[in-house]
Formats: structure tokens, sequence, C-alpha cells
């Protein structure tokens, strides 16, 4: 059997603030089988230390250029997966995630300590799957800084999640790795004049993927590379786009916990109980027949926040009660608070990450709005779709490959999109929507069973991934 070890910054149960966690909680637990064996490592937050009693199985050096200090290493198994967590609390004993001025000290630790822990696990890794930035450093390090055998045969992949995201630093940064120069002087490592996580994990790992077919396509243009689509143009023939699924079983509207009323395809009852508490919960009128929209994101502009402002007071002119339940920039927030003075009773923010609101939202609304600027995979509207909420979204990334617009000809879709970044097109289809939802009930209904029947598992998306490693493992 094969071992595979996921490398990341985030992943559920244990700790969350974006898809990346829904990916790590989830893909690991689907792959394992006969043949690949996958066990996941992440740091060991404050707020993990704090919620779990987790074993302490070992403690070790890690040195890395400037680096010199202990790695603590803890383990839990989680729903049949081993869960690894490199502790060091000069560096992650801290209330937040990221977003810390050294940041980019703090993760070549990280990618320093998992090459390390390698040499202590009760068994050998074959393959390392790293996400995202943070992860980044690890191929090169795995290749160029170490010359035993063990480390030099294992296979890397490289995914991204998000390439706005790449982990840039000044040239100093150098100083934390026990990297060769050279790879700053050639350009391996070099982006403008210091060094990015990102290029190196794109240039230096066996394979790279993205999170979507259409991602993976169109970060090889200047429109949605972020800078880095000559980097990606010369890894082509190793990039690939598997589109996430997620966790069916934690998010199922017929056992979800967290809702008022269980529901499922042929009892649909129990999702306007949901909405009746969710309206009565957050201070909207209580109506069945009013369309009630939602939002349950980061507030950045990625997601399309902007046009959702341009648009404010022509979209809650419509006759619909609005939801947003998110975080992030701050002049965002500031713009959402004004929401439920200006509409009382018909529109709420609810500011903050709330993970049993946000099951609740998803049950209780029956459309969600995703107009994303970019949008390289996209959790929330696969969700949304398992709880017979209709997604809106931009034709773009993930969005595209997932919802399939209506199409009242044919009588097919899963959802509502629009192709052009406007507010005006967000508002036509929105619009369009409405009166579906109003004047052809049938027809909401038919795509209601549409998403509900839509598969967002993991299944398909597995087999791809047990492909790429059997490719890369000579399986
Ligand atoms: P991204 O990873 O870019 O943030 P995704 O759509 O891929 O976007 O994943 C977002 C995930 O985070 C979803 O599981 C969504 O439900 C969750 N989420 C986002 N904001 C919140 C919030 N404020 N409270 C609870 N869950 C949230």
């Amino acid at each position: 059997m094969k071992k595979v070890l996921f490398v990341a910054s985030e992943g559920l149960p244990f700790i969350k603030s974006g898809g990346l966690a829904d990916v790590i909680g989830s893909l690991p637990q689907t792959i394992n089988s006969e043949r690949y064996s996958c066990s996941v490592v992440l740091p060991l937050y404050k707020k993990i230390k704090e919620n779990y009693e987790l074993n302490k199985i070992g403690e070790y050096n890690v040195q890395s250029g400037l680096i010199n200090c202990k790695a603590e290493l803890y383990y839990q198994k989680y729903d049949g997966v081993d869960f690894y967590f490199i502790g060091n609390d000069q560096y992650f004993y801290r209330d937040g995630m990221y977003g810390y001025v050294d940041d980019g000290e703090r993760f070549a630790f990280f990618c320093k300590a998992v090459l390390e822990m390698l040499n202590i696990l009760p068994f050998k890794v074959d393959l390392l799957a790293c996400n995202d930035w943070h992860t980044g450093m690890i191929p090169i390090m795995c290749k160029k800084e170490y010359c035993d055998s063990y480390h030099q045969n294992i296979k890397t992949i490289y995914t991204i999640h998000n390439l706005l995201f790449q982990g840039n630093f000044p040239e100093k940064m150098l100083d934390y790795f026990n990297l060769d120069r050279k790879y700053y002087e050639n350009g391996d490592i070099r982006f403008d004049d210091g060094i990015s996580f990102m290029k190196a994990g794109i240039l230096f790992a066996d394979k790279v993927t993205t999170v979507s077919q259409s991602y993976a396509k169109e970060i090889l243009t200047e429109e949605y590379s972020e800078r880095m689509d000559s980097v990606l143009r010369t890894r082509q023939n190793d990039l690939s786009g598997i589109v996430n699924g997620i966790d069916v079983q934690m998010w199922n509207s017929n056992t979800d916990k967290a809702l008022i009323a269980n529901y499922d395809i042929s009892k649909l009852s129990g999702k306007k109980k949901c909405k009746k508490k969710l309206q009565e919960m957050l201070g909207l009128r209580v109506a069945d027949d009013v369309l009630l929209v939602g939002m349950i994101s980061r507030l950045t502009w990625q997601k399309g926040v902007s046009l959702i402002l341009e648009k404010l007071s022509a979209i809650m002119n419509q006759d619909i009660q609005l939801i947003i339940l998110g975080t992030g920039d701050n002049y965002i927030e500031s713009q959402f608070k004004q929401l439920e003075y200006t509409y009382p009773h018909r529109a709420v923010f609810y500011c903050g990450y709330n993970e049993t609101l946000s099951h609740q939202v998803y049950a209780g609304i029956d459309m969600l709005l995703m107009p994303s600027l970019f949008e390289p995979c996209g959790i929330s509207q696969l969700i949304a779709m398992r709880y017979g909420t209709l997604p809106l979204v931009r034709e773009v990334g993930g969005l595209k490959d997932t919802v399939i617009p209506y199409n009242e000809y044919e009588h097919t879709g899963n959802g509502f999109s629009f192709r052009n970044f406007s507010g005006d097109d967000l508002l036509n289809v929105l619009k369009y929507a409405l009166n579906v939802y109003y004047y052809h009930p049938k027809e909401w209904k038919m795509l209601m069973k549409n998403a509900m029947n839509s598969d967002v598992s993991w299944k398909a998306s597995a087999e791809k991934y047990i492909d790429l490693f059997d490719n890369l493992l000579g399986h």
C-alpha cells in the first residue's frame, strides 16, 4: 500500500477559514483504499491546541537557515484518517492563522518541519500532496536539500487552491532556508525581487493541479494568472484541473443536526420549516412566498461583492429578502452593516464566521448568490445545491464547471448564471430567476430537484487523483 501525506495550512474538522479546509477534511478519507493510505499534517494552531485533546508522539529539532528550534508532533485519528500536527508555540500559538508579519518564517518552519517529520513517522511516505503557498517550498527543499534516497524518491504534487495568495517575500527570506543561492539567482524561486513560495511549488513539484478544469485553463491567461501565467505555462504538460467535491455525509439535509427540520428530495416540506426558522432567528419578516437570497462568504473583492454593492438598491427593489453571512474586508463589512437599517426585516448582515449558522442558511434560503470575479472551484455553490438551494453564479472557474444554467426550453439546469462581470448582468439574471420563482413554481421545483441530484461528492474526482497518483508512483 502506498502512503500519501497531505500537507496543508488548514483542514476540517480542526480548523477552517475557507474551502481548502473542506477539501483537506474530506478528500483524503475518500481516497483511502487498499491501494492508498492518506494522512494529513497541519500546523498546531492555538485554536486546535485548546479545543482538541491530541496525543503527543514526538519532538525533534528543525534547522533551516536562521530557524533553529523544536517542533512538537501531535496526532489524532479522525474519520479513519491519521492527522498529524506540528507544534511550535512561538510560531503557531496565536489567535489567528494567517496575516502576521512573520508568515514567511512561520511557513518556512512548517515546510522544513514536515520534511524532518518524515524521519520519525512510523511509515515511509511515497507522495507528498502539498496545498497552496504555505507548502510551496516543500518540493524544492525535498529535492535539493536532502541527498538521502528516502527524500529523493518521494513524489510531490502541488495543488493551487487560490493563485491570488502567493507567499511572495523579500529576498532576505532566503536566509530561512538551507537552499543554494543559485535557485534565486537563476530565477527558479525568484519573483520580482523576492522569493515566491507559490512559484517554487509550481516549478519543483512533479505534478501541479488546481481545483477545476476551467480554472486550470484560466490561470494560463494574463487575466486570471496573477502574473504567474508564464511560470505556469512552463508546466502546462504537468498541470491539470480536478474539480472539488464536498463531504456529502456532513452536508446532508436529511441528517443535518443543525437544522430544525430535515428534508430530502422526496419530502421538501422540511426546507420550508428551515426557511421560517431562519427568518425568525434573523429578524426577517416571516413569509414563505418571498424569495430568500443568501450569501455565505469571505468578504473579499474576489467574491464579486462590488457588483452587489453597485446594484444593492436595485436588488432590494425586487421582491426579495437578503441574508449576508460573512467576514473579511473592513470596507465591505461597513457597507453591509447598513443593510438592516436601510431595509428593516428584509435584509440582514451577520458579520462573522459561524459554522452552525451556515448550515441553517444553506438550508433556509432559496437561492445562493456567488457572482465571483474569479473562483478556483467554490465550495459554497456545491453545498447549496445539496440543500436544494439554487446557486446564482458568474460563469467563471469552478462555478462554470459545476452550475448548469436553467434552460427554459429544454427544462434543464441546476441554477442560474451570467457571463460578464457586470452589475447589470447580475441584476438581469436575478430578475429572470425571480420570474421563475414567482410565476413558474413547477420549474423552480424541478431545478431544486436537479440541484439535489447533482453529484457534488468526491467520488469522480477522487478517481482522478488516484489516476494521478498511479501515474506518479508507477502503479
Ligand atoms: P473560499 O475558499 O474562497 O473562501 P469556497 O466557496 O471554496 O470559498 O469555500 C468557502 C467555505 O467557507 C464554504 O464551506 C463556506 O460555507 C464557508 N464559509 C465562508 N464564510 C463563512 C462564514 N462567515 N461562516 C461560516 N462558513 C463560512
